[in-house]
């Protein structure tokens, strides 16, 4: 049988995690629970979990730091809890390396479809794209989601890659601000735009040693990047 995935929720609010609780065992994943920052953070250094649902306003350490702090060393999926209202603070989790976000008040229902979807995502590679993108020293391996430059693998963030991913995908083409957000956050927002800008920043210091002959990424003013490659 399959090993049924851990998801650990980080909620301080007791009736809102019985409630997820309850959906995410329904769909058979394992659960344990924190109620606040600091006891959700020692909660994860000690087990291994797959995914993480993390409210955004804790008492004490806050959602956003726990992130960062989760982020400094793991890469596992991260949904993160938001009220209306909290849009910038919404931005700025997905910055610090949250894969997705859901709105309070919420739809267990939809919470559960969420943390399916970036399960997929994260675990199972995507059978219709067995397809590898190499220029030069770079080799971009869409299934596997692995980026090596002449041979050496280089660590990439969830959303660097799928960045990454989609301008190679569509290499030549000039790709808008508003469009890699729609495709790669699945939101748009007035003035988020720099969220595109920062993610590209990060990737080009670590594609630095790509050899710039073959492949760069090149900023369109104004409108978005483009993926340029010798034909
Ligand atoms: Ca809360």
């Amino acid at each position: 049988m399959e090993q049924p995935f851990r998801v650990l929720i980080i909620e301080d609010e007791a009736k809102m995690r019985k409630l997820l609780r309850k959906f995410l065992e329904q769909a058979n994943y394992l659960v344990d629970e924190a109620a606040n920052g600091w006891e959700g953070l020692e909660q994860f250094r000690r087990e291994r979990y797959h995914l993480v649902i993390l409210d955004l306003m804790l008492p004490g350490l806050d959602g956003m730091e726990v992130c960062r702090r989760i982020r400094e060393k793991h890469r596992t999926p991260i949904i993160m809890l938001t009220a209306r209202g909290e849009e910038v603070d919404r931005v700025l989790g997905l910055e610090l390396g949250a894969d997705d976000y859901v709105t309070k008040p919420l739809s267990p229902r939809e919470l559960v479809a969420r943390v399916r979807a970036l399960l997929r995502r994260s675990f199972y590679p995507r059978e219709e794209e067995p397809e590898v993108f190499r220029r030069g020293n770079l080799v971009v391996d869409f299934a596997a989601r692995k980026v090596t430059i002449a041979g050496r693998e280089i660590h990439l963030t969830t959303k660097e890659f799928d960045l990454l991913a989609y301008l190679c995908r569509h290499a030549g083409k000039v790709c808008s601000r508003h469009e890699l957000l729609n495709s790669i956050w699945g939101y748009d927002f007035y003035g988020v735009g720099r969220t595109v800008d920062s993610h590209i920043r990060n990737l080009r210091e670590k594609l630095a040693a790509v050899d710039g002959e073959e492949f760069s990424i090149v900023t369109v003013w104004g409108i978005g990047y483009k993926v340029e490659v010798k034909p």
